[in-house]
């Protein structure tokens, strides 16, 4: 995939804001309005596209954040959406299927929602 110059300013927005990110967000923290939004929303589905980002969809809004090795999850607040960072224990569980159904696991997306402490 080419790195065009504006797929460089978003992903540069996504690692130093450290949390997940709309288009609409993303436009809103541009200093300079150097793109639009139809252009940030096909950066970021074609960033995800290639397993660079990962997204999360809470209500009807695309959540984008960078996909690193050590990945972890989220789980959105569907109080105040707050995005809740969790570490990965599935290693484990994902060992555990292959074995039992003779499956390949290459990699896995999963959000969880709930309420943080703030809202229960
Ligand atoms: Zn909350
Ligand atoms: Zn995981």
């Amino acid at each position: 995939m080419r790195l065009t110059k504006n797929r460089k300013v978003i992903l540069n927005l996504l690692e130093k804001q450290k949390r997940p990110l709309s288009a609409q967000l993303i436009y809103d923290l541009l200093p300079e309005k150097t793109m639009d939004l139809s252009t940030i929303y096909r950066g970021l589905e074609k960033l995800y596209e290639h397993n660079i980002l990962a997204k999360s969809t809470l209500n009807q809004t695309a959540y984008y954040y960078l996909n690193k090795k050590d990945h972890f999850h989220y789980m959105l607040c569907l109080g105040c959406q707050k995005m809740i960072k969790l570490d990965c224990y599935l290693e484990h569980f994902v060992a555990e299927l292959e074995k039992t159904d003779n499956l390949k696991i290459v990699s896995h997306d999963l959000t969880f929602y709930g309420y943080c402490s703030n809202c229960q």
